[in-house]
């Protein structure tokens, strides 16, 4: 493993809660350690919330949300074009942050820093399209008139995960300052720093104080007590399924409004006709880009079984060949894992793939000296009932399976309990676009890779999702559709 080439940070790094437009010490008076996974070093410590500040951040955006929301789209829209600048102008500082506390290569951090400064520049644009008049209704009475009007739901809960830290923010806090509503926003306790940099960005742009608010923490501190807090209307949450399923039922009692982004275990269809350099490039970039650690990640390979023993060769190889190293180092493909639950949740995984009979083609080993790292394994044939191929691992482990008819791949595909993506890979065009739209996932690629555009949309079928994030979906998750009808006077 190459030395670390450290980054240095243009300013001191931010560790403290934002809250009614200051940064302030937690009520707990705790705080949390924030670890470098490719050394296992403490970079710094942040303030570990509790409930205190979290309703201290609640009550400040309630109270911000009264004038906040009889602004204009066109001046929310200047608010987050001012966030976008600010993202651009510290994306190299972003982007480090990013990798020193996530882990990922810093190429994928910049990729990450386009992709948020991109949502803001979009949501602008459709924060100002809410300034038209209210949307006329044809109904069949003459003697009454009704319109559709759109507002923001009121405070809302954003709580997301460590594997793309700025960017599931970013497609949550975007959409939601558009809409007009106030955030109260909890990163991963793992990975707070960049959200807490973006913060610092949200500041310099001058939004009114209380709109947005951070409070880092635990989830079951500050996130419990933001599920629950009787002001908040809404939660956004991106996390792992079996979190999911408890902020639901937490949002249950009061009958919060409740979108959730979950867990994936994505197929990858390949037919013998596909091109097959392109298909070796899709399944490694949707099986090992950020370490494997995707909701979307393509994790279970399907191969037409012609095509199998090529596509297993070249995979191999390449798998094999995988530079596991430091974020910062030129060359390196992959960095560690993001912290040490998920390493050994990865290494948990791969010895139940080898008790469970899948065939091991490439041993992904833990390398010498500190850090998460693990090297990326490979395993064919294998068993369909197996934990592997049913089952999240959030690693960079490759399964794979072959098959014999078209009917057979859906059939393999749709055979699990979630459903966010797909990628299908072939030459015969007709036969791409009747295989998407068979799968049950809300996302199909054909022969692309997992390209997202804000202007498209994001989300799931069956566990994976409750609701849909970017377009104009991401927007109307935050607002409340009011009709209203009225007599129209006969004079
Ligand atoms: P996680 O569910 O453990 O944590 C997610 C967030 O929820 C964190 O901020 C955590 O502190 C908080 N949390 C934990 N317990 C809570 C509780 N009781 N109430 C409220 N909040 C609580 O997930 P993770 O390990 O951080 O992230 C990995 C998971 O996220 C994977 O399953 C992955 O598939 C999923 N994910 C999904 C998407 C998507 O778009 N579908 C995107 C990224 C990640």
């Amino acid at each position: 493993m190459s030395a670390p080439a450290r980054p240095r940070f243009e300013s001191p790094l931010r560790t403290r809660l934002f809250i009614d437009g200051e940064w302030c010490v937690s009520e707990t008076r705790q705080r949390l350690p924030v670890v470098d996974p490719s050394t296992e070093e403490t970079i710094v410590e942040v303030e570990a919330g509790g409930p205190a500040d979290v309703d201290r951040a609640v009550q400040a955006a309630s109270h911000a949300f009264g004038a906040w929301k009889r602004t204009t789209g066109t001046e929310r829209a200047t608010y987050l074009r001012a966030i976008a600048r600010g993202v651009e102008a510290h994306g190299e500082q972003l982007a480090a942050l990013q990798s020193r506390n996530n882990g990922k290569p810093i190429a994928e951090s910049r990729i990450d820093v386009g992709d948020v400064v991109a949502t803001f520049d979009y949501y602008a644009q459709l924060a100002e399209t809410l300034d038209a008049a209210d949307e006329a209704i044809a109904i069949p009475s003459a003697d009454h008139r009704a319109v559709i009007r759109r507002e923001p739901v009121g405070v809302v809960a954003l709580i997301v995960p460590w594997n793309f830290p700025m960017v599931t923010t970013a497609w949550k806090l975007a959409p939601a300052l558009a809409a007009g509503c106030a955030v109260v926003l909890k990163p991963s306790e793992f990975t707070p720093l960049p959200e807490l940099e973006l913060a610092a960005i949200v500041e310099r742009a001058g939004l009114p104080r209380g709109v947005f608010n951070v409070v880092t923490g635990t989830g079951s501190e500050v996130g419990a007590a933001l599920t629950a807090h009787p002001l908040v209307a809404k939660v956004s949450f991106t996390g792992s399924t079996a979190v999911g399923e408890q902020v639901m039922k937490a949002a249950a009692p009061s009958i919060k409004g409740v979108s959730l982004e979950l867990g994936g275990k994505s197929p990858i269809v390949v037919f013998a006709d596909a091109d097959l350099d392109l298909a070796v490039d899709l399944v490694m970039g949707g099986a090992f880009f950020n370490a494997g650690q995707m909701c979307s990640a393509t994790s279970r390979v399907l191969v037409e079984r012609p095509l199998a023993e090529a596509l297993i060769a070249r995979l191999a190889d390449r798998v094999a060949r995988t530079v596991v190293g430091d974020p910062f180092a030129s060359g390196t493909q992959m960095g560690p894992l993001t912290n040490r639950a998920q390493f050994e949740r990865v290494q948990r995984f791969i010895a139940s793939g080898k008790a469970d009979g899948a065939r091991l083609v490439v041993q992904g080993g833990v390398p010498e000296g500190p850090g998460y790292f693990v090297q990326p394994t490979m395993f064919v044939d294998v068993p369909a009932a197996s934990a592997v191929w049913r089952e999240e691992i959030f690693g960079p482990v490759l399964c794979l399976r072959s098959f014999d008819t078209e009917a057979d791949a859906i059939a393999a595909a749709n055979d699990t309990e979630f459903g966010l993506v797909a990628t299908v890979v072939t030459r015969d065009a007709a036969r791409g676009e009747r295989v998407a739209g068979a799968l049950q996932a809300g996302v199909v690629w054909i022969n692309a890779p997992q390209l997202i555009f804000p202007q498209t949309s994001w989300g799931g079928y069956k566990k994976s999702s409750l609701g849909r994030e970017l377009g104009p979906f991401g927007l109307a998750s935050f607002q409340e559709v009011k009709q209203i009808l009225s007599a129209v006077s006969a004079d």
